[in-house]
């Protein structure tokens, strides 16, 4: 057990951009890092990669792995993961934090089963037992109701999936340096029985319900689809996204990737506005991170009414017209 040292993270990097996932796991990592007396590492793996090093750099990581090749153009799960844990097993980490975005999800269980180690998928918290070293992965479960704290006693790397937005993103300080350390990457040996055809955007892709200030979210006291059309207005006029509680997911009403919650997204905007939306636990795991929190219910006594900020009692299909006249006035 000995030999496996330093905290890795992973940089994800898709169509070519960096995810602002790193930023956060960073200053996770660092904390581990810290407390262990080790060093932060974090991976970048793609094609022409090798220039987020200085970024990270800047932002408080001591060494950057690369495995730079064109051949890792475009994200297939089993060419990723094999390269990775070919990275694992060659530099022998300690532990390893991936970010629990669509793409960190799949490549995190797939590699964890490569190295044969165990993964804690989803976590919200991350510390070092200090009297052990050994990493204690927080995650909800059975509904949000518990939350577990899970450990991997006997293999390394101990590994984990972050929850996006669960730690803040480490600031870039002043120019620093660190390590580039450079992995090949080996055609005959990181290969896969699926091969990258297409990348089809889903409607509305770019929708990041986690980069936006305002959202204005529905709920079952909507009542119908065609309510978030009147969230639409406010949202537009607002210059924020719409969102929903899993009530009108599960009716069919609007899509998943716009569900807020423990089995939705987690987001921290300036203003959450939550309309129809009783504020059970499973909700507010997605949403109690917001600055503001308004309220619009027809109940005084609903949950979220005495978690709102600003509980404002009323039938939303009144409210929110006369939010729209004062705005415009
Ligand atoms: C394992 C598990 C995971 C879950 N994950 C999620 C999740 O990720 N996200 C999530 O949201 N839920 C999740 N849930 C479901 C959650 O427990 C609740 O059932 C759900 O959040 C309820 O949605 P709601 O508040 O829209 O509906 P309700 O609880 O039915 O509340 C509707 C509210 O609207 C009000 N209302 C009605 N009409 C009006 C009106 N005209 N004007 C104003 N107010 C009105 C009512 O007073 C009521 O408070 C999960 C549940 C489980 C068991």
């Amino acid at each position: 057990m000995k030999e496996w040292k330093n905290v890795w993270i992973l940089a994800e990097v898709s169509n070519g951009k960096m995810s602002s996932t790193a930023y956060e796991l960073i200053t996770a990592g660092r904390g581990l890092a810290d407390t262990l007396g080790e060093k932060l590492c974090a991976v970048l793996l793609g094609a022409d990669v090798k220039k987020f090093a200085q970024d990270l750099f800047d932002r408080g990581v001591d060494v950057v792995y690369v495995c730079d090749d064109l051949a890792l153009t475009n994200y297939v799960d089993d060419i990723y993961a094999k390269t990775l844990n070919g990275m694992i097993q060659t530099y022998k980490p300690n532990k390893f934090l991936l970010p629990a975005t669509n793409l960190g999800r799949s490549l995190s269980a797939k590699t964890a089963i490569f190295a044969g180690t165990g993964l804690t998928a989803d976590a919200t918290e991350v510390l070092i037992n200090p009297e052990d070293g050994q990493l204690h992965a927080t995650r909800p479960t059975f509904g949000g109701n518990l939350m577990a704290t899970i450990t991997c006693a006997r293999t390394r790397p101990e590994m984990c999936s972050l929850r996006p937005m669960s730690y803040p993103k480490a600031a870039a300080s002043e120019s620093k340096t660190g390590e580039v350390i450079e992995f090949a990457f080996d055609a005959g040996k990181y290969t896969s029985l699926a091969k990258f055809l297409q990348f089809i955007k889903s409607e509305g892709e770019g929708l990041d319900l986690s980069e936006t200030d305002v959202i204005v979210a529905g709920g079952r006291g909507l009542g119908k689809a065609e309510g978030f059309d009147l969230l639409n207005k406010l949202a537009e006029r607002l210059g924020g996204a719409v969102a929903a509680s899993r009530a009108p997911v599960d009716n069919g009403w609007i899509e998943y990737r716009r569900q807020i919650g423990l089995t939705g997204r987690t987001v921290k905007p300036k203003l959450y506005i939550a309309c129809g939306i009783s504020g059970q636990i499973q909700h507010m795991a997605g949403c109690s991170g917001a600055d503001v929190i308004v309220a619009i219910n027809k109940d005084p006594e609903a949950p979220i009414m005495k978690m709102a900020h600003y509980a404002v009692e009323g039938d939303l299909y009144e409210v929110i017209p006369a939010m729209l006249e004062a705005l415009d006035k």
